[in-house]
């Protein structure tokens, strides 16, 4: 067996953290308790209460392999099959971009507006991947009914089944598609149209961190030459979609705040256009309320 994974549970941490620094791994110590977290079936709390327990061969070996995966790059979450999310456990899978912190933003965005609406709220999201923002919204709010779209299968088998482990599955519609072809057939018809579309310019995928550019899908990543594709294709086709006085609410890249405003502000039917940033301060959030065109 690997000398690396036996000992007790401080110091096969402590060992494992350092190997994942040498390795270039970003959180290390993170990793190092989420990976033996995974291995023994512990909480974080059971891991601090108990740094003298002894692993098990049967544990050692399973956390080496785990390790071992996390040294050549893929992420914990793909390896654990879960990410955290606005407090909530998700799965997630190759097919699904893991869920950010800085997506909370977005759902809080979203979340402020709903909370001003009289009404039950029909929420369209574009781009729905693991369904984390779909489900918190559900979740959160119980008034929303939400209609969440990808064009790829797989991910929104991932989805459905997030929603189905948070209870919200009936409140919310998946379908199948290229953008906003899903809802064609319904004009006007939502309160709130979200979006964390793909956003990174394609020139700048070979340079994005190891972890992402090698294992995260580039079908949620790749935003077209300028990073602006589906920016520019959610405002041509789906500010139509937004009733009057309804929300459109975008996640952007720290570099897109001011292009996303000109693009919104230069759409005859959006108002109030703002961006918000996130605790980095950066531009993270635009949004734009629909009025009726003249
Ligand atoms: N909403 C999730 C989140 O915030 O974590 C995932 C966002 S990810 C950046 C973008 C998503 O858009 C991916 O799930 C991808 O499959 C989907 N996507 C890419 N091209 C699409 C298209 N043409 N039509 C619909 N969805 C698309
Ligand atoms: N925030 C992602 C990253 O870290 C990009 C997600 C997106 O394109 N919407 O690269």
């Amino acid at each position: 067996m690997d000398p690396q994974a036996t000992g007790n549970v401080a110091d096969v941490l402590q060992r494992t953290a350092a190997r994942f620094r040498e390795a270039g791994v970003d959180a290390p110590r993170l990793d190092a308790e989420l990976l033996l977290m995974e291995t023994l079936g512990w909480s974080r709390e059971d891991l601090y209460r108990n740094p003298e327990g002894e692993l098990q061969e049967s544990h050692a070996e399973r956390f080496e392999s785990l390790v071992s995966r996390r040294v050549r790059g893929e992420p914990v979450a793909y390896i654990t099959g879960s990410q955290e999310f606005w407090s909530l456990d998700l799965r997630v899978t190759p097919h699904v971009l893991i869920p950010r912190p800085e997506t909370e933003h977005l759902v809080e965005t979203v979340l402020d507006f709903l909370a001003s609406r009289p009404d039950p709220c029909r929420v369209l999201e574009v781009g729905t991947g693991s369904g984390a923002i779909a489900v918190c919204l559900a979740k959160e709010s119980a008034r929303a009914e939400v209609w969440a779209t990808d064009v790829s299968a797989p991910a929104l088998d991932v989805a459905r089944e997030n929603a189905r482990r948070h209870g919200v599955e009936r409140r919310i519609h998946w379908l199948r598609g290229d953008l906003l072809a899903p809802v064609r057939g319904l004009p006007g018809c939502f309160d709130v149209l979200v979006s964390n579309p793909p956003y990174v310019p394609n020139g700048e995928i070979p340079r994005l961190q190891r972890d992402v550019r090698d294992w995260e899908p580039a079908l949620a990543l790749d935003g077209g030459a300028d990073g602006m594709d589906f920016y520019r294709r959610i405002v041509r086709d789906g500010v139509r979609h937004v009733r009057q006085g309804g929300l459109l609410a975008v996640e952007v890249g720290a570099e897109q705040g001011d292009d996303v405003s000109r693009l919104f502000r230069a759409h005859g039917e959006l108002r109030r256009v703002r961006v918000r940033p996130d605790y980095a301060g950066l531009p993270r959030v635009v949004t734009a309320e629909r009025v009726q065109g003249v």
